[in-house]
């Protein structure tokens, strides 16, 4: 549904995008991941149509995004960082305004308006003005202008900030409803929010993509061999020594915060081994106690610090 292919954008001499490339599949809901200043915004932008890029080439739809910018534009629904909205106005009438504004035909504007107020749960406030709403239910009003002309494809640019967590539920909840039947590109440097809600990642940084992958596969790919956490009651000295002369074992370390004669070891295993096995009895030769032995999971945060921090 989206190509872009090493699309570079300079501002001046400066080069946001050094030629990035990434697909998204029709009904996918992928996030695009970067620390600020990554070029997040700038390639949302250019496949919106707001500027062109500098080199590169992009589709929507199967449309060019610079040779048929108006096909294009028809078939997006864009959610900017700052929505402009008119606080002065009704939560209707500025869909309405919005629907006129996107080329929607007089006589469908009202069905349109109807549809993404109830997609959007505004149908109650439709007579409010947008300047007296709460913030998670103006980003409400930002989501329903976005999807006032029906688009396939939704862009939207970091959707839940400054929300309060219960407004994040409801957004998320709102953009996971429209997956499926559009194709959409959520912009986030929250991770648990792709972890909950996109099927793939794209992370950029310094105008580069460094990763393509699902939540899941990144995570295993990245961590590269297993690690085990264990909890043992025993001389933190001896059992240190007495880990690291099982068969399959890394790296051992002890956690910082002990308590009494208890600590925490992350181990490292070494790739095709499986040392549990081993570890019980060792364990119990050495008269310690095992309360507590399971395999630990990088989470996307620590990955996204890896791979962004890996120069
Ligand atoms: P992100 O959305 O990932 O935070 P942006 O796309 O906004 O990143 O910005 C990428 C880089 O381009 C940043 O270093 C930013 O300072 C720079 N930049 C963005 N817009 C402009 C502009 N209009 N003029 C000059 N530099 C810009």
């Amino acid at each position: 549904m989206i190509e872009v292919q090493n699309l570079t954008k300079n501002y001046g001499n400066y080069q946001a995008l050094k030629g990035i490339s990434f697909s998204v599949k029709k009904g996918e809901i992928l996030g695009f991941l970067g620390p600020n200043g990554a070029g997040k915004t700038t390639t949302m932008r250019i496949l919106t149509g707001f500027f062109p890029a500098t080199s590169g080439s992009a589709t929507v739809a199967g449309f060019n995004v610079f040779e048929e910018p108006i096909e294009v534009k028809k078939r997006i629904g864009y959610l900017p960082e700052n929505v402009p909205l008119y606080r002065d106005m009704a939560v209707s009438d500025y869909l309405r305004f919005a629907a006129g504004v996107k080329g929607i035909k007089k006589h469908d504007i009202g069905d349109r308006v109807k549809k993404v107020m109830e997609d959007c749960a505004l149908s109650d406030v439709s007579c409010k003005l947008i300047g007296e709403l709460s913030k998670g239910y103006r980003q409400r009003v930002g989501l329903a202008q976005a999807l006032v002309n029906d688009p396939d494809v939704l862009i939207l640019d970091e959707p839940t900030i400054g929300l309060d967590p219960k407004q994040i539920i409801e957004i998320r909840k709102l953009i996971k409803n429209l997956a499926g039947k559009r194709t959409v590109i959520l912009s986030t440097h929250i991770l648990p929010e792709v972890s909950m809600t996109c099927q793939r990642v794209v992370i950029i940084n310094k105008g580069e993509v460094i990763a393509v992958d699902t939540p899941q596969n990144l995570t295993s790919r990245i961590q590269g061999g297993n690690k085990l956490l264990l909890k043992i009651d025993g001389d933190s000295n001896a059992v240190l020594k007495g880990l690291q002369t099982i068969r399959g074992i890394g790296k051992v370390e002890k956690r910082e915060a002990s308590i009494g004669s208890v600590s925490e070891y992350i181990i490292e295993i070494k790739e095709g081994e499986d040392p549990r096995k081993e570890i019980a009895p060792q364990i119990v030769k050495n008269n310690w106690g095992l309360l507590e032995m399971r395999s630990v999971e990088m989470s996307l945060e620590d990955i996204f610090i890896k791979l962004v921090t890996k120069e």
